[in-house]
């Protein structure tokens, strides 16, 4: 195990990697960091149910690095880690963050974290109670955090569309959102304010009938959304739901959302491709929320969502020309890209050491 562990560090070019265990609270964590060439590493505290510590293991140094994509092709002066929390009965929630709060104050500001899957506001207090590093949930912090990846994937989605056809012309799209949460609801209100017909799902009958009476939404059936004939698909639920039984039923033009890691593997990008489905890479049409965490904590800065909009509108036009002027598949492309700017300002951190 731990040659595994060291050899995948060298290979995903990895700074460090800590096992964090407090008998007090019961914690027990993995924490990656993955690049501090440019400036600090952000990443949010997953806390997620593994199978085992492998799994979590694998889990957290994928979202590192995945973090540090993010980081490079938004342009960002800092790198990605991740903490990853095991999900355990009998654990001391409070004592646990506060215990997370002390290891992350301990780094000194080379690693600010912030919210993720399991870990909300509540928990996100507990740890500021004894860090400066992380994403205040209160008026002191970034706010408006899935507001802006809201935008960011609605002027993504309008850039896709522009790359397609020369134009966005709301009024003449279907778009077909997954999941009306936090995200999925706010994309939904942006895009019938701009004329688009909106269909959405939610498992969740509740917030399904309350979303879709103050928008005037059409629901479809949860597991039916895939086969809706549409312009885009905008994934805004979990991860992982295009794969081998699921691309072929597609009937859009164009995949893009605010969830994370869509494709169930690269391939599956690949697959989209070769059915002339335009693909916006998740780590980039989704990273409003990074880019204004970021801002505010690197800069005291507040962008608005108007401003993170524009911006990845902007990268993703860029990474669509570029991707098709080199004829990949956009997922392919970015990722590659991502690695040569990654190279690149490692070796302009090398030359000024
Ligand atoms: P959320 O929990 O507020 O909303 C998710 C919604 O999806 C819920 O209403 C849930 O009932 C619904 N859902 C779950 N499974 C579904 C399914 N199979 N079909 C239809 N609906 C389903 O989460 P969120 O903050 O809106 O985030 C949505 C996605 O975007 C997640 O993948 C998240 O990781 C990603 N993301 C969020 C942010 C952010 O700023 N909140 C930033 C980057 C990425």
């Amino acid at each position: 195990m731990d040659t595994h562990v060291l050899d995948a560090l060298a290979s995903g070019g990895f700074e460090e990697v800590v096992a964090l265990h407090d008998a007090r609270s019961g914690l027990r964590a993995f924490l990656a960091v993955h690049d501090t060439s440019a400036g600090p590493a952000l990443g949010g505290i997953r806390r997620w149910s593994y199978r085992d510590e492998e799994e979590a293991l694998r889990d957290v140094l994928r979202l590192a690095r995945a973090m540090t994509h993010k980081c490079v092709l938004a342009g960002l002066p800092a790198g990605g880690a991740k903490l990853v929390v095991l999900e355990r009965t009998e654990v001391d929630w409070a004592a646990a963050y506060r215990h997370v709060g002390r290891v992350v104050a301990r780094m000194g500001g080379r690693f600010y974290t912030g919210p993720d899957v399991g870990t909300g506001a509540r928990e996100l207090g507990w740890v500021a109670e004894r860090t400066e590093y992380v994403t205040r949930p209160d008026e002191s912090g970034p706010g408006e955090l899935p507001e802006s990846t809201a935008a960011g994937v609605f002027h993504g989605m309008a850039a896709a569309l522009e790359h397609l056809d020369g134009e966005v012309d709301w009024a003449r799209r279907r778009v077909v959102v997954q999941g009306l949460g936090a995200v999925g609801s706010r994309l939904a209100r942006s895009l019938v304010e701009a004329g688009a017909t909106v269909l959405a799902s939610d498992v969740n009958a509740a917030t399904a009938q309350r979303v879709a009476g103050e928008l005037e939404l059409e629901l479809v059936d949860p597991s039916r959304e895939l086969d809706v004939e549409c312009d885009v698909f905008a994934p805004c639920a979990l991860g992982g739901i295009l794969h081998s039984i699921s691309v072929p039923r597609l009937r859009c033009r164009v995949v893009a959302g605010g969830a994370n890691n869509v494709l169930a593997r690269e391939a599956h990008g690949d697959d989209l491709h070769r059915r002339g489905v335009l693909y916006a890479p998740d780590f980039v049409i989704n990273s409003g929320a990074l880019i204004r965490g970021a801002h505010f904590h690197l800069e005291g800065r507040r962008l608005s969502v108007d401003e993170i909009g524009a911006r990845i509108r902007g990268v993703l036009s860029e990474l669509l020309e570029a991707a098709a002027a080199a004829g990949r598949p956009p997922a392919r492309f970015a990722f590659v890209e991502a690695e040569r700017r990654l190279e690149a300002r490692r070796a302009a951190a090398r030359d000024d050491a």
